[in-house]
């Protein structure tokens, strides 16, 4: 299978964007990959801590290796905003593709200290394993916020402090903090990018954000964008309905069905905006 790296190089070099998509089931997984196979391209299921604790991290990568078997497209497994090293080392022992080690919260030298940890530790298990670091703060959760968030501006992702952060750590992907918030804002917001080189640039909060601002973002550098409001609120939303319309059924797979479907329809709608259509 062709590494994750040498494919968000490809997306960079092309203007491209491969899609990031949460799961905290398998039958979102399956969807995931049903909608990437559909498409016609890649696909990273990711993983927040709290997701794979859910799921459990074993399981999670049992789950991987059935839809590799079976829709036979490249499928990578990221373990999402892990906050601690510990989180990632978890991660990578279960046998994770990727790794987000997210330690934004920190001063920026114990930031790149417990990235550099994650990242040796990741190449002494398996050579081909994707980091992803992470600089700026992004404010949020991933649900819909009710309250406008303002976000300041040294919140965003300085470009020089970036290209800092690349040079002492060799990150393989960069998440950067440039306007997008994390759940869908009541505001759009402004995209401001700044790129620093030789490193894949990743988009957190890609829900809400208006397909014109993803296609210049894309345009800008952006070779990954994570998608997880979105699809929570198309599967919640199709979900409630069919329960109040449907309320003497119990199997709860019947119930789900329309749901997962309709978190289906949402990614590829997100796979195609991204121009991921026909990139395997
Ligand atoms: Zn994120």
């Amino acid at each position: 299978m062709i590494a994750l790296k040498e494919i968000l190089l490809q997306a960079t070099r092309e203007h491209w964007s491969t899609g990031h998509f949460n799961a905290s089931e398998s039958d979102h997984m399956r969807a995931i990959c049903e909608a990437a196979k559909e498409v016609g391209t890649i696909v990273i299921i990711g993983t927040s801590e709290g997701e794979a604790k859910h799921l459990g991290y074993d399981i999670a990568v049992s789950i991987r290796d059935g839809l590799r078997k079976e829709f036979q497209i490249p499928i990578f497994l990221n373990a999402d905003h892990h906050k601690s090293v510990e989180a990632a080392k978890a991660a990578i022992d279960a046998g994770y593709d990727s790794i987000h080690i997210d330690l934004s919260a920190l001063p920026f030298e114990e930031n790149v200290a417990g990235v550099n940890e994650v990242i040796e530790y990741a190449r002494r298990k398996e050579s081909g394993i994707s980091v992803e670091g992470e600089l700026g703060y992004l404010r949020g959760d991933s649900k819909i916020q009710k309250e406008k968030i303002a976000i300041k501006p040294e919140d965003y992702t300085d470009s020089d402090k970036a290209a800092e952060f690349v040079k002492l750590t060799g990150v393989d992907r960069l998440a950067i903090a440039v306007g997008n918030i994390h759940g869908i804002s009541l505001d759009e917001p402004v995209l401001d990018i700044a790129r620093p080189k030789d490193v894949a640039l990743v988009l957190h909060a890609g829900s809400g954000i208006p397909d014109e601002q993803i296609k210049a973002a894309i345009e800008a550098g952006i070779a990954n964008i994570h998608i997880n409001t979105d699809i929570r609120v198309a599967f919640v939303s199709e979900l409630r309905k069919t329960i109040g319309e449907h309320l003497d059924e119990v199997a709860m797979y019947k119930l789900d069905a329309s749901a997962t479907k309709a978190m289906k329809e949402v990614i590829i709608g997100k796979l195609k905006l991204f121009g991921a259509s026909n990139k395997v």
